[in-house]
């Protein structure tokens, strides 16, 4: 027997149109790239996107249609993910980070009808013009003042929303529609498109707001860090309004002197990011001596957080709240918010369980597999391949039908490529991504585990754990070092008596290098395959 209930689509725009009516003392705070700080509330937004809805129609945009963005976190791409979406078009946001050659792939690979651009990013689509595909419209993200001096052909954004009506007649789109399209960053291969729908992007931002309320609640001051240009910057956007917190926007100010002060000035409680961002506000914090007041909850996830990090931010008053996803799950899928009964454990065993990535979000599920796909009991012990399934994991990729024949289990749920365990209480313990596993003597040594601990040592101010081949056990463990102080770096059998606190004898690195800066991949995390390309044909003192 069915319900009789109604059955309304679900749609990314009533999120927006809700927000402005429940919450209008909410805002969107962006730092322009113009320079100077901008304020909306979510009605302003609201009204906005009505109008860019109306110019995009006036340009040809229709419904499938995707319109492309490179833009930071700032109130016009707000704008432009309620008014693509809103009007049945898909909104494809670009990593301004990619390569040329990965940033033409997916521009061509996605159809893009329109791309909007912010002042920064100009100068690479100049360079990119004549490979462009024909017919593409180029909009400068500003004001007449601002156009940029170009060859290129660029429409106005705030000209083409002049005048323009102020409401629209939002279609009653399929919530099963597409809505958002993001590429991974590919670090082998071509880039895969994992490609929203309506119902993906509303459920998630729901499961969000319940996983996360410490950060999600009416009245606070959200800066996402991580950017709109990935993963809809964690669903930040949409989770946000809905929970009637307003949103810092940092545009591309994103260094460790600048987040302190845009915390600081608008009163920011609560901040998600990748670790590499926290790395340069934590040294912001020790030369100031001082906390950004409001400061109330840290959301790290991306890659892992280091428990020296957790700790750093505990001790001065902040929850850390470790979360993990992926660019195929929109993003979120697990989240490391404590239950009341665990916020009672004594200090040390509340940093071990968040040092792990947490627990799954309402709506994914978690199963861990060996390598004939036998699912493994969720002890804390068992390690195996991590696959997810639930409303807000991708089905496919788009338009790759190879990525897709590889990505899924017979039974229909998506492989991770991560590693890991869960146990009883069902944290998930990341190991390592599979590829960066380091295989010696038929066993394995993981990474991260290396990196966990190295990183609090005094003399280390960030490292990496590659593996470089040995005739004799396969593979064995490099350490990358970026020392805090070059003249005075750590030697490694520092490093060694440290590790051997917690890891076995014969998991230790073998060699350690030094390097002025880790090299970061298109999503601010560090780039394992250009370390080991810099490290290729490296000679391990006993392996010549
Ligand atoms: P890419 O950076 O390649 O575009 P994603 O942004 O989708 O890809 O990153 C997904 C991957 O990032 C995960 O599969 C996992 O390996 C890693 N990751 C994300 N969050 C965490 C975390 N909290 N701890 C460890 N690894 C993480």
């Amino acid at each position: 027997m069915q319900g009789t209930m109604m059955h309304m689509p679900l749609r990314i725009i009533e999120i927006l149109d809700y927000a402005a009516q429940a919450h209008p003392g909410a805002e969107i705070v962006s730092v322009r790239t113009e320079g100077d700080i901008h304020r909306e509330t979510y009605a302003q937004a609201y009204a906005r996107a009505a109008q860019l809805a109306h110019a995009l129609a006036g340009l040809g945009v229709k419904q499938g249609d995707r319109v492309a963005t490179l833009a930071w976190n700032g109130y016009r791409h707000f704008e432009l993910y309620y008014a693509v979406s809103g009007m049945g078009a898909i909104c494809h946001t670009i990593n301004p980070r990619l390569s040329a050659e990965q940033m033409l792939y997916i521009i061509e690979h996605a159809g893009d009808e329109v791309l909007c651009v912010d002042l920064t990013f100009v100068p690479i689509i100049e360079a990119l013009a004549d490979q462009l595909p024909k017919g593409l419209k180029l909009v400068a993200l500003t004001d007449r003042a601002h156009m940029p001096d170009s060859a290129l052909d660029w429409l106005c954004y705030e000209e083409m929303l002049a005048g323009q009506a102020q409401t629209f007649d939002w279609p009653q789109v399929s919530e099963d529609a597409a809505a958002g399209l993001c590429y991974t960053s590919g670090t082998t291969g071509h880039p895969k498109g994992a490609l929203y729908s309506h119902r993906s992007t509303v459920l998630h931002a729901l499961f969000l707001s319940i996983s996360v309320p410490r950060s999600l609640h009416e009245g606070s001051h959200i800066l996402p860090v991580v950017p709109m240009f990935h993963v809809n910057s964690w669903g930040l956007p949409y989770a946000a309004p809905l929970a009637g917190a307003s949103l810092i926007m940092p545009g591309g100010k994103l260094d460790g002197p600048s987040i302190f002060d845009l915390m600081e000035n608008e009163g920011v409680t609560a901040a998600w990011g990748v670790p590499t961002v926290w790395l340069g506000l934590r040294a912001e914090i020790e030369a100031r001596d001082a906390m950004p007041s409001a400061l109330d909850q840290l959301v790290i996830g991306g890659s892992a957080a280091p428990r020296p990090m957790i700790e750093f931010f505990e001790k001065r008053g902040v929850d850390v709240c470790h979360a993990w996803g992926m660019t195929e799950m929109s993003p979120v899928g697990t989240h490391g918010q404590l239950s009341k009964s665990m916020l009672d454990l004594p200090f040390e065993e509340r940093m071990a369980t968040k040092a792990k990535q947490g627990r799954r979000v309402f709506g994914v599920e978690l199963k861990i597999s060996d390598d004939n796909g036998r699912a493994l009991p969720q002890d804390g012990k068992s390690v195996g391949e991590l696959y997810v399934r639930g409303n807000t994991v991708i089905s496919g990729y788009f338009n790759n039908e190879d990525a897709t024949q590889a990505a899924f289990d017979p039974d229909g749920w998506f492989g991770t490529g991560d590693v890991a365990s869960i146990d009883p209480q069902g944290f998930l313990y990341i190991q390592d991504r599979a590829k960066d596993l380091i295989k010696s003597g038929g066993e394995w040594i993981s990474s991260l585990d290396l990196e966990n601990i190295a990183i609090a040592h005094p003399k280390v101010a960030n490292c990496a754990v590659i593996a470089v081949p040995h005739p004799k056990w396969d593979e064995r463990p490099l350490l990358v070092v970026v020392p805090r102080d070059a003249g005075d770096p750590p030697t490694l059998e520092e490093i060694h008596a440290m590790l051997l606190e917690h890891m076995a004898k014969w998991q230790l690195p073998d060699a350690m290098e030094f390097v002025e800066d880790l090299p970061l991949t298109a999503t601010g995390k560090v780039s394992k395959l250009t370390l080991r390309q810099w490290f290729a044909g490296y000679v391990l003192p006993d392996a010549g």
